[in-house]
């Protein structure tokens, strides 16, 4: 049976932020950090850190990663022989609400399992997390990249410029000092407010993952004619990917709650998925929810959400690549064209 859908609009505003088509954001009461545990009762570090890269490797990374990519380059042309997937996750607190278990907890078994798979992932990261821990950070930046996903997780549609100014600079300063360089953003809830490009540039950013819808809708269909990666503002633009034509945004949470059967409804082409590491705790984290997210949005979290996403990776097949990789590569393709 479909699941229900609820469209939370910003409380009291009645209206879609300017975020594109359709877009819409939600607003959960509880901020962040409030429920952080105490640093005292972090004492488990991030035991699963890769080996560090030795320097060598830097450039047959950037070859492998070359061959990779080169399809979408052929895409912008017009071509269509697509390959790679960008796989993004969102490391915020549990559901986006409250609570750091998913980025104590399941960090780094998710990191064991695409170190096994030979996956490399863009991490876009909430800063304050690293008040809990910088090893963890630290960690993922060994192999992956790291962006930022804001200071707070707070949707930018609820702040004034000057907070949203400092939400964006805070987090890559933050950030940068376990994990330079942080060159990408992606906005808490794809909130995308007037303003937020201009204030990404002078943030120092050079690319913007906003693009990307939390709800299933017509309006997903405009994320699938999105240009990957475009511009705008003058900043490069990766938005997320959609399934069933366009019906659904690519991503683990509705991948679980449509179960195996939307493996059918996959995307051809190079898609950007995205995914939140909370959703594989066990559904009875998923009480800070708001009452009536909490009934539907936990289904197949936990174990079951590490078999949809092995599937779903299957499914997918091909290489799997960062947004940094994919932009540094389509670079590179454009100047030797
Ligand atoms: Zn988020």
């Amino acid at each position: 049976m479909r699941p229900r859908i609820v469209c939370d609009l910003l409380p009291g505003t009645g209206t879609v932020p300017e975020t594109g088509p359709g877009r819409t954001s939600i607003r959960m009461d509880d901020t962040f950090p409030k429920g952080f545990p105490d640093k005292q009762n972090y004492s488990e570090p991030c035991r699963d850190r890769q080996a560090s890269d030795p320097q060598g490797t830097a450039l047959k990374r950037a070859l492998r990663a070359v061959i990779i990519t080169r399809p979408w380059f052929r895409q912008l042309l017009g071509g269509t022989t697509i390959s790679a997937t960008v796989l993004t996750v969102d490391l915020e607190p549990d559901w986006g609400v409250r609570g750091t278990r998913a980025y104590r907890e399941v960090t780094p078994r998710f990191l064991r399992f695409l170190e096994e798979r030979g996956i490399r992932a863009t991490f876009f990261v909430v800063s304050d997390l690293l008040e809990v821990s910088e090893d963890i950070v630290a960690g993922i930046a060994e192999s992956h990249e790291v962006a930022s996903h804001g200071k707070t997780h707070t949707s930018l549609t609820a702040l004034d410029g000057a907070a949203m100014g400092r939400e964006l600079r805070e987090s890559r300063a933050r950030l940068q000092e376990v994990a330079a360089p942080v060159i990408g953003f992606r906005s808490p809830f794809f909130a995308r407010p007037s303003g937020l490009g201009r204030l990404l540039r002078r943030a120092g950013y050079l690319y913007d993952a906003s693009l990307g819808s939390v709800y299933p809708g017509p309006q997903n269909g405009w994320l699938e004619r999105s240009p990957c990666p475009g511009s705008e503002d003058g900043l490069l633009r990766i938005p997320t990917s959609a399934m069933w034509r366009g019906m659904f945004p690519l991503s683990l949470t509705w991948l679980r709650l449509l179960g195996l059967r939307s493996l059918g409804g996959l995307p051809n082409g190079a898609p950007v998925l995205y995914l939140h590491l909370h959703e594989f705790l066990p559904p009875e984290t998923a009480g800070c929810l708001p009452w009536h997210l909490r009934p539907w949005l936990p289904r197949n979290c936990g174990e079951p959400a590490w078999d949809v996403f092995d599937r779903t990776l299957d499914a997918l097949g091909g290489e799997f690549t960062t947004c940094r990789d994919m932009l540094e590569l389509t670079q590179l393709e454009a100047e030797e064209v």
